[in-house]
C-alpha cells in the first residue's frame, strides 16, 4: 500500500474490502502476536490484511466471512484440479489409514518416480524432496559436487525458490560474488558470453522455462543455445519446472525439445500436499548413491512420504495432455477476453501468456510482463479491486493460473470480474494523476 494519503478510489477500494472481511482481519491482528508481521508466508503477505481461508473446492476459494472467490493463486499454483479434488481426496481417505509417511520405502513412491520418468525427457532417475525450494538447494549441491565448481549463473528475475544463493537477483539482492551470477532472463548472448568468459568456475545454469513471474517465455532458441553454451562450458544445466510442468504432458522441455541435465519440480506433483523432485541423467544423479563410497549425503524425513506421493499419482496420472490443451485454450480465451476489457477502457494493460500462466501488467512498459514501480502500484490496487469482485490473484505478482476444471463460463465470468477491477483502477488513475 502506497504511504502516502490513499486517494478517494484506493481509499474505497480498501474500506470496501475491510467492510467484507472482518473475520479475516480478526485472525489478522491474532496473528501478529505470534508471526513477524501476523504472516508465516511473505508472498501471500497484503495490506490492510491477508485473507483467512475457511474452505477450497475446484476453483473456489470461501473465506472466513464466508465470500467466495475464483482462486487464481490456487496455492501457489500447485493445485492443478483445483481445492478438494474428489479423487484427490478419496486416494487420501484410503491411503491415510495406513499411515502418512514411513521410514521406509512404498510401492507408491516408485510408481510416482517411473511416471516422472515416463513423462519428461530429463528424467532417468529421481530423488524426491519435500518443496521446490528443497529441489533447488538439492540441485545446486548436486552440480557442485558433479562438477568440482562452486559459481552459479541464473537469469535476473528467476525465481527457484528461498536457497541463500538462489535468490540472488531478486529482493534487491544483485550477484552473491563467488557464488552465484546473473544474466537477464531471455538474453542468449549474455548467458554465452558469462558462460564464455567464466565458464570454467560455473557449476550450473538455472532457468525457467517460462518466467512465473511473468509468464513470458523465450523462445526456443534461447533455450538451445543455452544447452550448447553450458555443454561447451563443461556446466550442468538445470531447468526449473516446478510450474511449467503444467503446461505440457512431457513439462515444456518436451515442447522446447531441449533436455536438462537436472529438472526441478514441485508444486502440483504433490496433488495439493507438500512434495518436490530433482530428476535428471542418471550419471549426474548418481553422486546420490549411497553405495557410492564419495556420495552425496542426502536425507528429509518427509522425502517421498506415502501420502504427497498417494495424492500426488492421481494429480500427474488425470493431467492428461486434453486437460493440458484445455488450460492452454482457457487462457488465451482470457487473455482475449482482457484484451477486450482494457481497449474498452483506453487502460494500457500488458498481457502474456505462457501455456496456462497468464501475466497481468497494468501500465506495464517494455517487454510483456516487465514492472515498473508505476504498474506494481496499479497491480497492488488491482488485486484489492479483484478481491471485492470476487477474485484472488496473488498479492505479489501478476501472474495466474487455472486448475482444470476451468470452463469457458468461469473464464468468461474472471473477465467480467476484473473488467469491473479495471473499471477502478481506471478511477483511481484518473485521481492519481490529477
Ligand atoms: N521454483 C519456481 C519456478 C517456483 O514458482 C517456486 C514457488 N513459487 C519455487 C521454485 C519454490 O517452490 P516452493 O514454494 O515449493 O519452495
Amino acid at each position: 500500500m502506497p504511504d502516502k494519503p490513499l486517494e478517494p478510489a484506493y481509499a474505497a477500494a480498501v474500506q470496501t474490502y475491510l467492510d467484507h472481511t472482518p473475520g479475516s482481519r480478526a485472525l489478522a491482528l491474532r496473528a501478529r502476536r505470534v508471526f513477524p508481521g501476523g504472516n508465516t508466508r511473505t508472498c501471500v503477505h497484503q495490506h490492510p490484511h491477508p485473507l483467512a481461508g475457511q474452505r477450497g473446492h475446484g476453483s473456489f476459494l470461501w473465506d472466513v466471512d464466508d465470500n467466495r472467490y475464483i482462486d487464481l493463486y490456487l496455492n501457489g499454483l500447485s493445485l492443478i484440479h483445483g481445492h478438494a479434488y474428489p479423487p484427490i481426496v478419496e486416494r487420501l481417505q484410503q491411503t491415510i489409514p495406513r499411515g502418512t509417511a514411513w521410514s521406509a520405502t512404498s510401492d507408491e513412491q516408485i510408481a510416482f518416480a517411473e511416471l516422472l520418468c515416463a513423462r519428461l525427457p530429463s528424467a532417468e532417475r529421481v530423488r524426491f524432496c519435500s518443496s521446490g525450494t528443497e529441489a533447488g538447494m538439492l540441485a545446486a549441491k548436486l552440480c557442485r559436487r558433479a562438477t568440482g565448481r562452486t559459481v552459479l549463473l541464473k537469469a535476473d528475475v528467476g525465481y527457484h525458490g528461498a536457497a541463500d544463493d538462489l535468490e540472488a537477483g531478486l529482493h534487491g539482492q544483485g550477484e552473491l560474488p563467488g557464488r552465484t551470477l546473473l544474466a537477464p532472463y531471455g538474453d542468449a548472448d549474455a548467458f554465452e558470453r558469462v558462460l564464455a568468459d567464466r565458464g570454467d568456475g560455473i557449476a550450473a545454469v538455472f532457468i525457467e522455462p517460462a518466467s512465473v513471474s511473468t509468464a513470458v517465455a523465450p523462445p526456443a532458441e534461447f533455450f538451445t543455445r543455452l544447452r550448447a553454451a553450458t555443454t561447451r562450458a563443461g556446466a550442468l544445466l538445470v531447468f526449473d519446472e516446478c510450474i511449467t510442468f503444467r503446461n505440457a504432458f512431457g513439462g515444456m522441455q518436451e515442447t522446447l525439445g531441449v533436455t536438462p541435465d537436472l529438472t526441478m519440480l514441485a508444486k502440483f506433483i504433490g496433488g495439493g500436499l507438500p512434495l518436490g523432485a530433482l530428476v535428471g541423467r542418471t550419471e549426474v544423479m548418481q553422486h546420490f548413491d549411497p553405495d557410492r563410497k564419495d556420495h552425496l549425503y542426502h536425507s528429509g524425513s518427509f522425502n517421498g512420504a506415502l501420502a504427497p506421493v498417494a495424492a500426488g499419482l492421481v494429480a500427474l496420472t488425470e493431467l492428461t495432455p486434453e486437460r493440458i490443451a484445455h488450460m492452454n485454450a482457457a487462457a488465451s480465451r482470457l487473455v482475449a477476453a482482457l484484451d477486450r476489457e482494457a481497449s474498452r477502457r483506453s487502460l494500457p494493460l500488458s498481457l502474456s501468456r505462457a501455456g496456462s500462466l497468464v501475466g497481468l501488467n497494468p501500465f506495464g512498459t517494455g517487454a510483456p510482463g516487465t514492472p515498473s514501480a508505476h504498474s506494481r502500484d496499479a497491480y497492488r490496487f488491482l488485486q484489492i479491486a479483484a478481491l471485492n469482485h470476487g477474485v484472488y490473484l496473488q498479492p505479489d505478482e501478476g501472474v495466474l493460473g487455472f486448475a482444470t476444471d476451468i470452463t469457458d463460463a468461469l473464464v468468461d465470468d474472471i473477465a467480467e470480474r476484473l473488467g469491473a477491477a479495471l473499471h477502478d483502477l481506471v478511477r483511481w488513475e484518473g485521481e492519481r494523476a490529477a
